[in-house]
């Protein structure tokens, strides 16, 4: 996607070698009209994949999600990143270890929004390790339905997480993909 690699060259700042910040269009301030574009592009990769829900994990995620979910006239959820475990049987959660802030949060699915013929696709702000995506599709996996795919803004390809979700069989789609970071450095996979 040409008009987000420009953005991310004019107007990111590689913190380290590993962490990329974005907060002027899609981590703190949003830009709206390239939220747009990136839901005409996630569409138009998994308009076949027979999609029924798209999820995603808050919060820098649901700009482009619900971008994606009203072209695609879809319904999208939010799941939630809890403290503690919710003790009922309403909701499925399971634990995930945050990439930028360090410490494990119990990523929490209502059961209401989910129905075991649902056909998810999960989208995400940045792919690093993969912890979040893999908690988004345990979750989905364990109320029964399937992942459809993931679809992510920028993924840090250098980073463990494509491979691994590649692995696991899993249809990856990413808008930017980022070979390298370091101090004015970024470079892109392609
Ligand atoms: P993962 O779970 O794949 O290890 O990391 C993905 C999550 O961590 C994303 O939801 C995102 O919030 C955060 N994250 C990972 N790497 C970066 C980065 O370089 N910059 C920013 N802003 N967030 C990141």
């Amino acid at each position: 996607m040409e008009s987000l690699h420009k953005r991310i060259l004019e107007e990111g700042i590689a913190l380290s070698e590993n962490v990329l910040k974005v907060d002027s269009f899609l981590n703190h301030q949003v830009d709206s009209e390239l939220m747009y574009e990136m839901g005409t592009y996630f569409k138009k990769y998994f308009q076949n994949h027979g999609v029924t829900k798209i999820f995603t994990i808050e919060s820098s995620g649901i700009a482009p999600s619900v971008m994606t979910a009203m072209q695609m006239k879809l319904p999208m959820v939010t799941l939630k990143k809890q403290q503690s475990k919710i003790l009922n049987d309403d909701v499925y959660q399971t634990t995930v270890h945050s990439y930028t802030k360090g410490y494990d949060y119990e990523l929490t699915l209502s059961k209401n929004y989910i129905d075991k013929k649902d056909k998810i696709l999960i989208i995400d702000d940045f792919l690093a390790n993969g912890e979040a995506a893999l908690g988004a599709a345990r979750l989905i996996e364990e109320a029964g339905a399937t992942v459809a795919g993931i679809g992510i803004v920028i993924e840090k390809s250098f980073q463990p997480g494509p491979k691994i979700l590649k692995d696991k069989g899993y249809d990856l789609y990413s808008l930017a993909r980022i070979a390298k970071l370091g101090k004015n450095l970024i470079e892109f996979v392609d």
